[in-house]
């Protein structure tokens, strides 16, 4: 984890909050590579929910809500954790990690006594409207969630849905985490990437989705690059299910601090469109309240662990072997030297041409070796360099990540070759 904590400090992708400032517990800052991974990872996950699929259709609901919904959702009741002191030292943590609380008593020499777990709940409050001393309490959503369940109606009555039909949604979640850490795997401001399917009230039916979108959300992680045997399925044991699902699935990546969730399959039922005392009418005009599959994952965990998954050692060389797909820059453009001009405007042509259709990155610093150490850093999947060669037939080489292996191309053949090999 160590690794790589520093490596997203030193190539840019991760930062502590308000670092300059000391930090702020709990929350982190995406810098210009993490910045583009991150949207990578989202546009990937929305054309595979959405934009492929003629049965899902995509919300961007507001983070700040009507109170009402927390209450109805049953979320300002339950949406707890169960907190317990240690005796010794003070510190909190959540009774129900067990983990967690081993490793802390490991701390101490002397035995560790707990207090009686208490309930705490997650929710953040704010305070909206201009008068002080008169200002509305309000709650950052704790989940995306209700977001897809208000809009239910809005989205059945603006859009030509029919049952079974889905409500995909990307945003910003807001927790009071009792113990954030592992990096960004707990904070207290992550985003979350969730799908709401709405299906026929009826078990069969329940079960039939369930392991649909169980096995299609874990094909989405592996056709991605995380390896399968660093995933897996861990069903919820009743008294660890949240109070709204009947049943429910993680999928789980063996961190470095151990198997962890990142993306949880629930089965809702129909306690969510209930509680808001909404329905659906159908084409023969009968009503009824849907039942509810959701597949709820984290892009910050899931961010984490593609990282983890693609981090390699070779000797000296750290290599992020990240999916192409998800790679924040796909090629790095370099002249071979940076004070010969004919072979910096070369490069630079290259370098703005393939700029039209991906995120290319620019390197003269230094010498060549340094520069693929770099780029092998950042995940890059290639590098180009324009050398004496290129000046004579209009080749320049390309070397692979993965392989460090070099072959020469056509600059006039550039587009193709790539298109072809980040597909
Ligand atoms: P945990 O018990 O590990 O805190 P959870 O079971 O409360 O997580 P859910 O409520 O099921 O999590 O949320 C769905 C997804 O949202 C999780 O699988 C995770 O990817 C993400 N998520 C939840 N809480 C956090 C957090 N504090 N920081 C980052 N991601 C989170």
């Amino acid at each position: 984890m160590e690794k790589i904590v520093a490596l997203c400090k030193r190539r840019g992708f991760i930062y502590p909050g308000s670092e300059i400032y000391g930090g702020l517990t709990g929350t982190w800052d995406y810098g210009p590579l993490g910045a583009i991974f991150k949207k990578n990872l989202k546009d990937l996950w929305w054309k595979e929910m959405v934009q492929l699929r003629s049965d899902v259709v995509g919300v961007d609901a507001a983070i700040m809500m009507n109170p009402m919904v927390w209450e109805k959702s049953g979320h300002l009741k339950a949406f707890t954790d169960p907190l317990v002191e240690c005796k010794v030292c003070h510190q909190r943590f959540r009774a129900d990690k067990e983990n967690e609380i081993k490793v802390h008593e490991k701390t101490h020499k002397e035995k560790t006594e707990w207090t009686t777990p208490q309930k705490f709940n997650l929710l953040v409050k704010a305070y909206l409207g201009i008068i002080e001393g008169q200002q509305d309490e309000i709650y950052l959503r704790g989940e995306i969630t209700q977001g897809a369940f208000v809009n239910f109606e809005n989205v059945a009555s603006s859009t030509r849905v029919k049952i079974p039909f889905g409500i995909a949604q990307i945003g910003k979640a807001f927790r009071n985490e009792i113990t954030p850490g592992n990096f960004t795997f707990r904070s207290r401001e992550f985003e979350q990437m969730e799908l709401e399917f709405f299906i026929k009230p009826d078990e069969a039916e329940g079960d039939k989705w369930f392991n649909y979108w169980k096995n299609q959300r874990m094909n989405w992680y592996t056709s991605l690059g995380i390896n399968r045997e660093n995933l897996r399925f861990r069903k919820h044991e009743e008294k660890e299910r949240a109070h709204y699902a009947k049943f429910a699935e993680d999928i789980e990546y063996n961190a470095p601090f151990g198997w962890s969730e990142f993306e949880g399959i629930h089965n809702r039922g129909d306690f969510d469109l209930s509680a808001h005392n909404l329905s659906f009418i159908d084409e023969e005009g009968k009503k009824f309240t849907p039942w509810v599959i959701e597949t709820s994952g984290g892009i910050d965990r899931s961010l984490l662990f593609f990282l983890i998954d693609a981090y390699t050692e070779d000797g000296e060389r750290k290599v992020l072997k990240l999916h192409p797909k998800l790679a924040p820059y796909k090629v790095a453009v370099f002249p071979l030297l940076a004070n010969k001009e004919e072979l910096v405007s070369e490069a630079r042509k290259i370098y703005e041409s393939l700029k039209q259709d991906m995120m290319v990155a620019w390197d003269d610093r230094g010498n060549i070796g340094k520069r693929y150490f770099a780029q092998d850093e950042a995940g890059t999947p290639f590098c180009i360099t324009v050398d004496f060669q290129t000046l004579e037939d209009k080749t320049v080489t390309v070397r692979d990540r993965d392989t460090a292996k070099q072959e020469r191309v056509k600059i006039n053949e550039l587009p193709e070759y790539m298109a072809k090999k980040l597909s």
